[in-house]
């Protein structure tokens, strides 16, 4: 068949006008913002990928969904289509909704962890590890060596490291590992999908020693995805086939749909273990709501459960896949160090390859972050020793283990043209990287400190 691109599979049927800050107001609201990027206004920027959670477009049936959701306080219709729609998925029995997913989490650790467990995940993304840590427990990464190697070559970069785990497993002691967690996609790992190998070796593992297995399923559809095209025995599996075999082997899942939900706000707990869920629906009711609702409106929930259905659409994973994978090219073609291959939703530039002049004491990704606004308006977001960093009493600080821009992709959101606009931004930025200096923090919050600190240059 002759080469053709694989185009949008949509066409845009309502627009939002994008503001073009010159470079001017771009460096002014840089001062104000102290250097922080979650400190700007949406409208001084010109591309924002500052994450894919919750920014995505909405379908026209989503829309429509909406119009019909029933606000009913107790046994809404719409929470009963939710619950129809994410059981079928999952297969899980006991489903909770949620405003999204770190309140899942919430409620989940509340329940489940104590002050001096230890919760293994591949990757911890940040809300996972700041609530883990809140209940006084060790929230560990044991992803595999290749996960954390930007250059290192794999299909599934995600994996959990299974020896490391078991050793961990032998340390600890089963009495004091509460639930393993695998985050799908390995989204503080650059996007980077799980293997159903990996999965089935995390579930015999935990099976063998009586430890529950959960999913951070944030990501679950993209996973399935990366399955299918990477995986032998799974090219003629629909991922919806691959979604179902995944939940599986879990006994339960906590669930942004922000992301693969296809929604602007949401979330979900689910699990098996019906004592579990009782104890869990008894905080929900203290911080989110009723177990019908859970701190969502009727229509929220019409719009997860469709959003769910056109998620696992293989036209639409195609593209997903495929639009990310074209950003990375473009800017490895200029040379530019990123985490190989591209995850799923998301290009990670590497700036210790990228920035090799500024050390991690001085916050390379965050320096690059800043460059990429100030050069065109493109908000990225820092994942590197300012988000993971670890903060001492005496004030000095371990850097994170990867110093990475995470340029998210909304879904369905930005066209081709938009894309090409950034790899460019990318690429002039790299021109001139010698020129590019380092950040000090002078002000930051004791727990993510990343959204609210502020710097200043070095
Ligand atoms: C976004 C995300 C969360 C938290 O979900 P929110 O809806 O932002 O609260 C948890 N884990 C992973 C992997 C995520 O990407």
């Amino acid at each position: 068949m002759p080469y053709r691109t694989i185009i949008e599979p949509f066409r845009i049927h309502s627009t939002q006008a994008i503001n073009l800050p010159t470079r001017e107001d771009r460096d002014k609201a840089l001062g104000r913002a102290g250097f922080n990027l979650f400190g700007l206004h949406a409208d001084e920027v010109i591309i924002d990928l500052l994450t894919d959670s919750g920014t995505g477009a909405m379908s026209a049936k989503q829309w429509a969904g909406m119009m019909v959701g029933d606000e009913s306080y107790a046994g809404s219709r719409s929470f009963y289509r939710f619950l129809d729609v994410v059981q079928g998925i999952t297969g899980l029995p006991e489903i909770i909704p949620t405003h999204q997913g770190r309140a899942a989490e919430r409620i989940l650790f509340s329940v489940m962890v104590k002050a001096g467990d230890v919760v293994p995940n591949n990757t911890h993304f940040d809300t996972t590890r700041a609530n883990v840590e809140y209940q006084g427990a060790e929230a560990r990464d044991l992803v595999i060596t290749e996960g954390k190697d930007p250059s290192a070559d794999h299909p599934f970069k995600g994996n959990m490291d299974i020896e490391a785990l078991e050793r961990t497993i032998t340390e600890v002691g089963v009495e004091r590992i509460p639930l393993v967690m695998v985050t799908v996609t390995n989204n503080s790992g650059g996007g980077q999908p799980v293997s159903m190998e990996n999965l089935r070796a995390v579930r015999d593992l935990c099976s063998h020693h009586g430890i529950p297995f959960y999913l951070d399923a944030c990501r679950f559809a993209e996973n399935s995805w990366f399955i299918k095209l990477r995986e032998p025995g799974y090219e003629d599996h629909t991922p919806r086939e691959i979604a179902a075999e995944m939940f599986s082997l879990a006994d339960g899942c906590t669930m942004s749909a922000k992301k693969d939900g296809l929604a602007n706000i949401g979330g979900f707990l689910a699990m098996r273990d019906p004592l579990v869920a009782a104890s869990c629906r008894n905080l929900l009711i203290l911080t989110e709501g009723f177990p019908t609702y859970g701190g969502l409106a009727g229509y929220d929930l019409e719009a997860i459960a469709q959003g769910l259905e056109e998620v696992l659409d293989e036209e639409y994973l195609r593209y997903r896949i495929r639009s990310t994978e074209y950003l990375a090219e473009k800017v490895s073609a200029a040379g530019v160090p990123i985490v190989r291959p591209a995850g799923g939703h998301a290009v990670y530039l590497d700036a210790k390859g990228f920035l090799p002049h500024i050390p991690a004491s001085q916050y390379p990704a965050q320096a690059l972050a800043v460059e990429l606004y100030k050069d065109g308006g493109v908000r990225g977001v820092e994942i590197g020793s300012v988000m993971f960093g670890t903060v001492h009493a005496d004030g000095t600080e371990t850097p994170a283990a990867m110093e990475l821009v995470r340029l998210a992709i909304p879904r369905r959101t930005y066209t081709q043209s938009h894309i090409d606009y950034v790899g460019e931004v990318v690429v002039s930025v790299a021109e001139r990287a010698e020129s590019i200096g380092g950040y000090r923090i002078i002000e930051q919050a004791p727990w993510l400190r990343h959204f609210t600190a502020r710097f200043e240059p070095v």
